[in-house]
């Protein structure tokens, strides 16, 4: 069926096919008995996607007080939000009792309303930020060690301003890469090492601005080699002729020339890594994907994003991984939920849960761990909640709200502190014609001894003293101060790479406009006019094969 986005500022017509219906049907939950059928998306993909991101401030992350002990604390709450923030070991103690902010339902009021006031009560944890050794500055992130704002990231030792990045040792300044170490401005790269700005490599080492590479070695600015050793601009070179190169780095000359040698080479119209039947892109070791993006080892997803570990059957969801039966829920692991925001401790059988972890049968509650038979953060037998759910559900059903994820307008962020500005930017007049928040956005003056314009700094990092530690750059783009951290100085230094002339959010903002938008385009093979699905838009100067006229050429 056709069914038109109810966002009045989109209105894009969007398909909901039958096997959707179906998928609806199977996670509908039931109560005694009695099934509850959720009903189809009045959002079209994007705008739930949207939705989603507007609940995840990824990055802006603020010095502040604990609202319970008065430390010092890092996080993504500003100060002036209207709840209490407490650190992070504070927040997962049983100092406090999340059952104490319990509230009755009220038949007579909505239900988002009544959650909303339930959220606002209960304290918020400052940072998602599991199993950190040394590495407090990180978000939404789980067993790191000697990290510095690193975001959305696992198991990582020694790195550095890093988003979605898995299993790796020093890296920095890299975004979607997975098992590798010493690499520098590295995108959706893999098992790749002592590398510098490569995007979908594999693995490669000693290679500096390689584009599509695999299993090569020591090349510089080539473009879709396999098995080489020793290339420059896709041509064999000595070995003192690659070192001279890697020395001198890439001028403006030579960057022109590696663009202009990345437009004559094919580009495969996905980037999939052993999938059967996958819609998407960036889909690895997969099957039965339809619209998503960035899925990993997982089967039977459809319209959602970053799941990074066995996802099986699940729809509209985010962040998320050993997820099963799944349904417009965001950074969770479980079996049966739906509507849920953040949930690490696997939960089950429960929906519109925000913040709670180890919780099965419970309905909208906030902060909850190792509960059952819980609405708006009240106890009740399994009878009481099973009578009363459906009456729950039949009000909201009323009042338009059932089956719908959170509204953005309860998101606890300002639309410009959380990734939903990266992938659909709203001016501050359009994001407050929509009735959501903004927050003006300022600098902390960093306490230096000087702040120098990032143009006057030494080309070689050979002239650049220790004591730059004391001091405060200004960025290039954005004026914006910013400070470099021993650790950061040193991995340079190693590396023999320059100073960045870019504050981190501007680096962060340059490598994402390298990764193609989250959107397919239906076009033609440019070899053989077969029908692609790509997320490179027909206006793009790029060749775009299919897989099999890709992998003709280039092996
Ligand atoms: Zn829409
Ligand atoms: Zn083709």
């Amino acid at each position: 069926m056709q069914q038109t986005c109810r966002n009045p500022w989109c209105a894009q017509a969007f398909t909901i096919t039958d096997d959707d219906l179906a998928f609806y049907d199977k996670v509908s939950p039931v109560f005694n008995g009695k099934k509850e059928p959720i009903p189809p998306p009045t959002l079209c993909p994007e705008c739930r996607m949207q939705r989603h991101l507007a609940f995840r401030n990824e990055r802006s992350l603020q010095k502040r007080t604990s609202s319970l002990s008065g430390a010092p604390i890092v996080s993504m709450y500003s100060e002036d939000k209207p709840f209490q923030v407490y650190s992070q070991s504070e927040w997962w103690s049983d100092h406090w009792d999340p059952l104490q902010y319990g509230q009755s339902w009220d038949a007579s009021s909505s239900f988002f309303s009544q959650l909303a006031s339930l959220l606002s009560g209960v304290p918020k944890n400052c940072l998602h930020n599991l199993e950190a050794e040394n590495a407090e500055y990180a978000n939404y992130c789980w067993h790191n060690k000697n990290c510095y704002l690193i975001f959305g990231s696992d198991k990582n030792q020694d790195s550095l301003y890093s988003l979605w990045i898995y299993e790796c040792q020093n890296v920095v300044d890299c975004a979607f890469c997975y098992n590798s170490s010493l690499l520098y401005q590295c995108v959706d790269s893999v098992r790749c090492y002592q590398s510098v700005h490569c995007q979908d490599c594999e693995d490669v080492r000693d290679c500096w601005y390689g584009y599509d590479l695999k299993g090569c070695s020591r090349c510089f600015a080539c473009v879709g080699l396999r098995q080489k050793d020793l290339h420059a601009f896709n041509k064999p070179v000595t070995e003192e002729e690659w070192k001279s190169l890697i020395r001198q780095g890439m001028t403006n000359r030579m960057e022109q020339a590696f663009l202009a040698l990345r437009q004559t080479r094919p580009h495969r119209a996905v980037h999939h890594i052993n999938t059967e039947d996958a819609q998407g892109e960036y889909i690895v070791h997969s099957s039965r994907i339809i619209n998503s993006f960035d899925i990993r080892n997982s089967q039977d997803i459809r319209y959602s994003h970053d799941i990074f570990d066995r996802g099986k059957d699940c729809a509209h969801c985010s962040f998320s991984g050993e997820a099963e039966l799944c349904y417009e829920c965001y950074e969770v692991k479980g079996h049966a939920i739906a509507f849920c925001n953040r949930n690490w401790l696997p939960s089950s059988n429960s929906l519109y849960l925000w913040d709670c972890d180890d919780c099965h049968h419970c309905f909208a509650c906030v902060g909850l761990r190792k509960k059952s038979y819980c609405i708006l953060n009240k106890q009740y037998t399994k009878e009481e909640y099973e009578a009363l759910v459906p009456k729950i559900i039949a009000k909201m059903r009323a009042d338009g709200e059932w089956g719908e994820f959170f509204p953005v307008t309860m998101s606890p962020f300002a639309y410009n502190e959380t990734v939903a500005q990266e992938y659909f930017p709203l001016t501050k007049e359009e994001v407050l014609a929509r009735g959501w928040k903004w927050r003006e956005q300022t600098d902390e003056m960093p306490k230096v001894e000087k702040i120098i314009p990032a143009a006057q700094l030494p080309d070689s990092i050979n002239d650049i003293p220790d004591d730059i530690l004391n001091w405060a750059i200004e960025c290039e783009a954005t004026k914006r101060p910013f400070k470099i951290i021993k650790q950061e100085l040193e991995f340079y230094r190693q590396m023999r790479l320059p100073v960045p002339h870019f504050h981190p959010d501007e680096r962060h903002r340059r490598r994402m406009a390298l990764r193609n938008p989250r959107k397919l385009w239906k076009r033609e093979c440019m070899k053989c006019g077969k029908a692609i699905e790509t997320s490179y838009a027909p206006e793009r100067p790029e060749i775009v094969y299919c897989e099999s006229c890709y992998l003709a050429a280039v092996y």
